[in-house]
């Protein structure tokens, strides 16, 4: 990791944490909750959603949390010295993945693996 990528990977990390909240309080959801629960049930309650519809913001809602609990994890590492490389055999994740994915946490091979992280 040389130290002229890691400060502008590190405010891509930034730029997409405060991206994904705004898009999660969009949702009418608790970005710094885990439970896929809707912060007042506002948007519901006039009974406009259809069931559909309500479980469709719900998964939107948990793919955002889980892609920020990504890039909060990432950024995490990077404080602790440890961002880019692969959680499951400790190699390099790669530079080229690291452009693409920023958050990516496994090296292509070990995500090809079907590991889900
Ligand atoms: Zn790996």
């Amino acid at each position: 990791m040389d130290d002229e990528t890691t400060p502008s990977r590190r405010a891509a990390l930034e730029a997409q944490r405060v991206h994904l909240r705004e898009e999660i309080v969009a949702q009418g959801a608790d970005p710094d909750s885990d439970e896929v629960t809707f912060v007042d049930d506002r948007g519901f309650a006039d009974r406009s959603h259809s069931t559909e519809e309500r479980s469709r913001l719900i998964s939107v809602s948990r793919a955002l949390r889980s892609n920020l609990r990504d890039v909060e994890r990432a950024l995490a590492k990077m404080d602790a010295g440890t961002y880019g490389r692969c959680e499951r055999c400790g190699g390099p994740v790669g530079e080229e993945r690291l452009d693409a994915l920023p958050w990516a946490m496994l090296c292509i091979d070990c995500k090809n693996e079907g590991v889900d992280a």
